[in-house]
């Protein structure tokens, strides 16, 4: 199965596509998660996208396409794969309709995950990542506040950069300005299954799944 999951910064894309990834035996790629390994490695892509992503602003279509096109055309997708943070423009929505039809692809679902603007800035505002194992927590729901739900490790938490008010607003403007627009491109074509996220985790995947025909 080969799903885009789309939906606003801080929605529940990442938590809710690795749950769909390991669930089909599929390969989860985030595009944030890419170029957040590419600037903590310093590498040329990540010393270009580093300033654009502590501000919020959209890395170059022609810089993300490519990263995608070498992703989905490696072994890593052949079962099929989940697309988390991409496309994020209509330019990116046509490069990627491009790759799929050479790789001969056709099967492609979206999964849209629907919450309030406000909801997604106190998320975003509570949101960490544990530094020892790489799960993503909301503070807002540990009773625990210093120690990882996952590991058990204790002060272990992270903020990313970009989890700030300031930028928080301007990633959901941009969000609002060229992402949103992107399911028109879609509108017609591909199912587009509409799901709540504003529930706790495990109701959202189950919505997923029940739209998707997974037990
Ligand atoms: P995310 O982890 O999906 O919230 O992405 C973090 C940041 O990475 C975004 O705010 C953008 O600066 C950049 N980014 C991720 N995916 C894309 C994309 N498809 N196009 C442009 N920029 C992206």
């Amino acid at each position: 199965m080969n799903i885009i999951i789309f939906g606003p910064p801080g929605v529940g894309k990442g938590t809710q596509a690795k749950i769909i990834a390991d669930k089909l035996k599929i390969s989860h790629i985030s595009t944030g998660d890419i170029l957040r390994d590419a600037v903590a490695k310093q590498t040329e892509l990540g010393m270009k996208a580093k300033a654009i992503m502590d501000s919020g602003g959209l890395v170059p279509d022609d810089i993300v396409a490519g990263i995608i096109q070498d992703v989905l055309k490696s072994d890593a997708c052949k079962f099929g794969f989940i697309l988390d943070g991409f496309p994020r423009t209509k330019p990116q929505a046509v490069i990627l309709q491009q790759i799929l039809d050479k790789l001969n692809i056709a099967d492609l679902k979206i999964i849209e995950l629907k919450i309030d603007r406000e909801v997604v800035v106190h998320r975003l505002l509570n949101r960490r990542g544990c530094i020892n194992c790489g799960s993503i927590v909301n503070l807002l729901t540990l009773e625990d506040k210093n120690t990882c739900p996952v590991c058990g490790a204790k002060d272990s938490f992270f903020k990313r950069e970009d989890d700030n008010e300031k930028v928080i607003r301007n990633r959901i403007e941009v969000y609002a300005k060229n992402t949103l627009p992107v399911l028109d491109f879609y509108k017609g074509n591909v199912e587009i299954i509409s799901v709540n996220a504003d529930q706790d985790i495990p109701s959202v995947t189950r919505d997923i799944f029940s739209a998707l025909g997974i037990d």
